[in-house]
């Protein structure tokens, strides 16, 4: 016996059913391989979130300050200058991360270039240069946020303050403004 499926305006059986089917099927599958976005570019971490305007931001000048190469290249004009004149007493650091920031970060400062993040060489990281860097920042006119969370980095009388985090990540650094 011959089963059919019936319809007010056509019928098929089970085996021309099953090849339309497979049609169809295919026929999906080349209309969305050639509708498929061609050059598909990947996020970058700038796409992920909002960055704020630097109404105050200049170029920094990398011949008298060190920026790490991809975390920006602008910072607000007064906190430039203060960092200028802790170049001049202290070498020992570079910028980890300036205006547009790379990272969202939970201080909106690094929205609109007010703040940057500063390190220590890696070669040089010890406590005693990271006070070191602390005084000189210190007396530069800044303010000071130990995020060097590794209690190793820290002493009794280090010149900067307790760090406000505790973890032992690589990456430690202190906020400036
Ligand atoms: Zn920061």
């Amino acid at each position: 016996m011959k089963t059919q499926l019936h319809n007010r305006h056509f019928h098929l059986n089970y085996k021309q059913a099953g090849t339309l089917i497979a049609f169809l099927v295919l026929a999906i599958f080349v209309i969305r391989f050639l509708n498929a976005p061609k050059n598909k570019v990947p996020l970058t971490n700038k796409d992920k979130f909002e960055i704020g305007l630097c109404r105050g931001c200049s170029l920094v000048d990398s011949k008298s300050l060190i920026i790490d190469s991809d975390r920006g290249e602008y910072l607000d004009a007064n906190l430039i200058k203060k960092l200028t004149i802790l170049a001049g007493e202290n070498k020992d650091w570079r910028i980890t991360e300036a205006y547009p920031p790379t990272v969202q970060h939970l201080s909106f400062c690094h929205q609109n270039g007010t703040c940057a993040d500063i390190a220590l060489q890696r070669n040089l990281l010890n406590k005693e240069r990271l006070s070191d860097l602390c005084r000189d920042a210190l007396a530069s006119g800044l303010t000071v946020v130990n995020e060097y969370g590794d209690l190793k980095y820290y002493f009794n009388n280090s010149f900067c303050p307790k760090p406000n985090i505790f973890e032992t990540t690589t990456g430690g650094h202190l906020h400036v403004y």
